[in-house]
């Protein structure tokens, strides 16, 4: 069953002042949606691309469309007076890394915000999607991810110098709540258990987030709206274009991160650690595993006994899509009983080890990719990009994981991660404009979802590149509220300013 669009603007506008809005529930877009980027796209960028929704035509209705895309569904009307519970300066949906720098960042500008949170902890893939690691914040020679992820570092005890080269260990209860103070002491407003389902929008301009939560729907009313959803909810459903996947549509398969107990590391590490997935052809060869999938990321020590899994693969996984999610979330949990398996009888240490926690929300690795005023390319990973308008820069590998089983797709992943990565103190500059929605005048994106190409996704999509972006939206959009002016109207060199004050690592501008 699916529901219908209806323009309640007019009735909206004239409910605000009452403190409610008037609220036609349809999902995806807004009015002003629809419209292909004016833009032309860089090469290699222009596959797979969406206006302004799933389909081709304008509209918010994306219950509405089979995963095939054909509208076959029945529809229905739905309409409420919803109460506006939050006026705010600036509206932030989704508090993973890049909505929790986004909104901290924003906060302390000064401004109002409100961040929306659908899991009951912040931290997004780091605490509810139970991931083991961060990635490098840096390239070796440079903190790169500084800012509000220099706090993160300080909060858990971890020394920039560590973390400029090395992976960071995840203890996933700490950082949630280290999380829960930084948003505390920088004095935003927020909810959990609180999803953004709809956005009311006209003429290019986002007006209210309408939020499903245990109390029921209401509205949310903000000058400014981030979209750090991951997935790119809010500024596709307001009607900005997006890409998906490749040529095919095809996108990087997902993983269900798992804990795991009773692991003898001290064995494990026994004469030098073997990869966790050096064993695998073998396992495959002896029929232990219902598909051939030789990428294994690992196990992660977590303490003495426990271990951080990032195991198995979901392909054909669509995370915008929630018939998708469930369809690997059921094969996920079942496959690792096959990895139970391979690491007890094949490897060193694990013998007796025992799965003690499933993550409660899917790995996703790749969605929408927004597109903004500019897309971040390959060729600007290859000539180490900088640019005028720069936020930040980075330097985490192209890191595409196959989007289907097989050797053959196993060995295109390995020649894109081994051979896109730099050296020591290499890095490419991030614009401004890839957080700018095509479109949309007042909505800014951050996370895994801003506008690159792929290969240039799967490397900002780890969690320090997330926190960069996330920082630079919130700054933006804190300086776009106190100079009442658009998110294309801010002048970037206060932008840049204001962020170095924040201790962002912006080697190319001035002062
Ligand atoms: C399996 C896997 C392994 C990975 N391994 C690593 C790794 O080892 N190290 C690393 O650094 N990175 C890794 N990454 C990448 C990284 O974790 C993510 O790309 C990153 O967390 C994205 O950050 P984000 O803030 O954009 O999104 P997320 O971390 O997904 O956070 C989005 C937040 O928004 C919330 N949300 C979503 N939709 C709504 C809505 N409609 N309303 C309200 N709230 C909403 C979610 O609940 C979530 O809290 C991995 C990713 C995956 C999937």
């Amino acid at each position: 069953m699916s529901l219908t669009r209806r323009d309640f603007l007019a009735a909206s506008a004239m409910a605000a002042g009452g403190g409610m809005v008037r609220f036609g529930l349809g999902g995806e877009g807004g009015v002003g949606s629809g419209k292909p980027g004016q833009d032309a796209l860089p090469a290699g960028s222009a596959s797979g691309v969406c206006a302004g929704g799933e389909s081709a035509a304008p509209s918010r209705q994306p219950a509405a469309q089979t995963p095939q895309g054909a509208s076959m569904e029945k529809t229905l009307l739905f309409q409420r007076q919803l109460p506006i519970r939050y006026t705010v300066d600036i509206f932030v949906a989704g508090g993973g890394p890049a909505g929790i720098a986004a909104a901290v960042a924003a906060a302390r500008q000064g401004v109002r915000v409100f961040l929306a949170e659908r899991n009951i902890c912040f931290g997004g893939m780091g605490t509810a999607g139970m991931l083991p690691v961060f990635m490098p914040f840096g390239n070796g020679e440079h903190l790169l991810a500084a800012g509000i992820g220099s706090d993160v570092l300080k909060g858990l005890g971890v020394s920039e110098k560590e973390a400029r080269g090395g992976g960071v260990v995840i203890q996933a209860e700490r950082l949630k709540r280290l999380y829960d103070d930084l948003v505390l002491q920088a004095g935003v407003d927020f909810t959990f258990q609180t999803e953004l389902t709809a956005v009311e929008a006209a003429e290019g301009r986002v007006r209210y987030a309408v939020l499903a939560a245990k109390s029921g729907l209401f509205a949310v009313e903000a000058k400014m709206f981030i979209d750090a959803t991951g997935d790119g909810d809010l500024a596709a459903w307001a009607g900005a274009p997006f890409e998906k996947g490749d040529a095919q549509g095809r996108m990087m398969a997902g993983t269900l991160c798992s804990l795991w107990t009773d692991i003898d590391w001290k064995r494990v590490h026994e004469g030098g650690r073997i990869p966790d997935q050096s064993r695998l052809p073998q396992a495959i060869q002896d029929g232990l595993f219902s598909l051939d999938d030789r990428h294994l990321p690992g196990m992660w020590p977590l303490g003495p006994t426990t271990g951080g899994g990032n195991i198995g693969h979901t392909f054909g996984l669509d995370g915008t899509d929630e018939r998708s999610i469930t369809k690997a979330v059921l094969w996920a949990r079942k496959s690792l009983l096959e990895y139970e398996q391979y690491y007890k009888k094949y490897l060193k240490g694990f013998e007796r080890m025992q799965l003690a926690a499933t993550a409660s929300q899917l790995g996703v690795r790749e969605s929408r990719r927004i597109l903004g005023d500019y897309v971040l390319v390959l060729e600007d990973f290859q000539r180490r990009a900088v640019f005028e308008d720069e936020i930040g820069r980075f330097s985490y590998p192209v890191d595409i994981h196959a989007p289907s089983p097989g050797l053959d797709a196993f060995k295109e992943y390995e020649k894109g991660f081994t051979t896109l990565r730099y050296k020591k103190g290499e890095s490419y500059g991030i614009p401004y404009r890839v957080l700018t929605p095509r479109g949309l005048k007042n909505v800014l994106v951050a996370g895994r979802c801003i506008s690159t190409d792929r290969p240039m996704q799967s490397s900002i999509r780890v969690m320090p590149g997330c926190f960069l972006t996330g920082q630079a939206a919130g700054v933006a959009a804190a300086l776009a509220v106190q100079l009442q002016t658009d998110t294309r109207s801010i002048p970037i060199p206060e932008l840049q300013k204001r962020l170095k004050a924040l201790g962002a690592y912006l080697p190319n501008t001035p002062g």
